[in-house]
């Protein structure tokens, strides 16, 4: 189970989740970006400095 690093809220990745997709705590709405980590999803604090986000 993944929890977010800023208030331990669980979050919840998507079955069909992809490497570096961004997810969002439900709880403080910080946002994630989802890597892989030998066969398991993890979690790491999305950089939103910049645009180069898909657009
Ligand atoms: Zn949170």
């Amino acid at each position: 189970m993944i929890r977010c690093l800023e208030c331990d809220a669980r979050i919840t990745i998507p079955k069909d989740v992809i490497e570096g997709e961004i997810v969002s705590c439900p709880d403080c709405g910080a946002a994630y970006e989802v890597y892989k980590e030998s066969d398991n999803f993890q979690i790491r604090p999305a950089r939103i400095e910049g645009e180069d986000w898909g657009e």
